[in-house]
């Protein structure tokens, strides 16, 4: 099936596609379109002029629109994640392609009822100062290919509630979703206040030089990220940037190892993995070491992993082959370096990308899979002696996404927390986020944050009004 972009509220054909593969199984999907050069154009151009109007709609009648948005997501929740896990691989159940369309409802209705109202700052015989919140113009979202609908919801959702006007573009490797979508929700809004370009990467970078865009808001590599910041410097586009994450977990030697396999585990290997904050380095105390070891190859050992449409599956294949090459090349490099499996690395031949959940032991700091994000279902599991050593060693790192502390002595955990380098720890859990509390990386995970008040005022410039 081919599939359009949605430009000016209405579908437009391309006269290129590209193909769509199930990870899965290896069979074709659907036919992406390819944008020209022309068409973001005009996608830009429609969400400029819509921007006229959309700016100046009513602060209540923007909020009763993206309420609207929620509750059509709702209703189509279950067509949208079929179409998800057939593209791209995580199954419907577990923390999977409906819990990601629930993750969409609730981000979206709780970003509705967020308000932005006038801040008075100063109010004396000497004047009165105000703070003004404005959209900020044509917003221009770039998204990944992990979370895909979930994220593109956690872009538009602050853009429109704000009065700006998007254009989005999907990942390559997860276009399908996005686009149909975004032809679902568009339909709701005035014409031209949401728009969808796709294509490959050379479309991003339009957009992140485009001069009729003021704000790019990307979820993605490190390297794009970069990338990015450079093309959008020319046009001095506002940015935020959620980028890579290499997150660590520190547990400490007082824990039930039984009792914190279950948080270790999801925490590391939701969506296969594939997640930014994910627990990608796992250090545990020597005294837990083997406890937690045999604890977590325990767990692990009993998630079925299949194709995401079995109602049976609770993990599915990886999403795409360069990754899947990425995560099996990183294990290969730990065991020939003397890491000891505990569980997988094994992967066996057949249709799909599924690569095995793997528990490697024994492995060093200097192990590429543990400097580099492996993003996949592979863990490493590194043993320390000395807390304050393995705090270092969880800082020495170039990202500084998120963080955690495994420990039945919260007081503690906490101030252990505070000295992690992310911008979000957690203690005896990994990776919650929830649409009420700024989620965004320090050191090179990124710019800025998304969520609550704080990633909607980034969606905002600032006009003081002096009376
Ligand atoms: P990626 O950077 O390869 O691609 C992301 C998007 O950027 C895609 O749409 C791609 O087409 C586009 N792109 C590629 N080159 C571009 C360029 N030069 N200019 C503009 N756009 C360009 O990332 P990915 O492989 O899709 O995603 C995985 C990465 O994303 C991981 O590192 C992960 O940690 C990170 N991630 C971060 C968060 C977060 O919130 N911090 C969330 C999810 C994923």
């Amino acid at each position: 099936m081919d599939y359009n972009l949605y430009i000016n509220g209405a579908p437009v054909a391309t006269e290129t596609h590209m193909d769509i593969f199930n990870p899965a199984t290896g069979d074709l999907l659907g036919r992406c379109p390819v944008a020209t050069r022309a068409q973001l154009d005009a996608a830009v151009d429609a969400a400029a002029n819509a921007f006229k109007s959309w700016s100046k709609v009513s602060d209540a009648d923007r909020k009763a629109a993206c309420h609207g948005i929620g509750q059509l997501l709702e209703e189509k929740a279950e067509e949208l994640a079929k179409l998800l896990t057939e593209e791209q691989g995580k199954p419907l159940n577990g923390v999977g392609s409906r819990f990601e369309m629930g993750g969409c409802q609730g981000w979206t209705h709780y970003t509705a009822d967020l308000e932005l109202p006038v801040e008075v700052i100063q109010d004396n015989e000497e004047g009165r100062v105000e703070l003004h919140r404005k959209p900020i113009g044509v917003v221009g979202s770039i998204t990944p290919w992990n979370w895909p609908l979930m994220i593109a919801i956690w872009h538009i959702i602050p853009a429109i509630r704000t009065g700006n006007t998007v254009v989005i573009k999907p990942s390559p490797f997860t276009p399908l979703s996005t686009l149909r979508m975004i032809e679902l929700i568009a339909g709701t809004l005035p014409k031209g206040v949401l728009n969808v370009v796709s294509g490959r990467d050379d479309l991003g970078q339009m957009m992140s030089e485009h001069k009729g865009i003021q704000k790019i808001v990307f979820t993605g590599s490190c390297a794009t990220g970069e990338k990015i910041m450079a093309s959008a410097a020319p046009t001095l586009k506002r940015l935020t940037l959620e980028l890579g994450g290499n997150d660590a977990g520190i547990v400490l030697p007082d824990v039930d190892a039984k009792a914190i396999a279950e948080g270790l585990f999801w925490g590391a290997f939701i969506n296969g993995g594939q997640t930014c904050a994910a627990l990608k380095r796992l250090y545990v105390h020597s005294d837990v070491y083997d406890d937690v070891c045999a604890a977590l190859t325990e767990f692990a050992g009993n998630i079925p992993v299949g194709n995401g449409l079995d109602e049976n599956s609770i993990l599915g294949p990886v999403q795409n082959e360069m990754q899947y090459n990425k995560v099996k090349g990183l294990v290969e490099d730990a065991v020939a370096g003397g890491a000891r499996v505990l569980l997988g690395a094994n992967p066996q031949d057949g249709k799909g990308y599924f690569y095995p959940t793997t528990l490697l032991a024994d492995v060093t700091d200097g192990m590429r899979i543990v400097d580099e994000e492996q993003f996949g279902p592979a863990l490493p599991i590194i043993k320390y002696d000395d807390i304050d050593d393995a705090i270092a060693r969880a800082n020495a790192s170039d990202n500084g996404l998120g963080g955690s502390i495994w420990s039945n002595d919260i007081e503690q955990a906490k101030a252990l927390a505070s000295r992690l380098e992310c911008g979000s720890a957690w203690i005896n859990k990994h990776g919650m986020i929830q649409p009420n509390v700024p989620f965004g990386g320090v050191k090179g995970s990124g710019i800025g944050v998304e969520f609550g008040v704080d990633g909607l005022k980034e969606y905002t410039t600032i006009q003081a009004i002096f009376a």
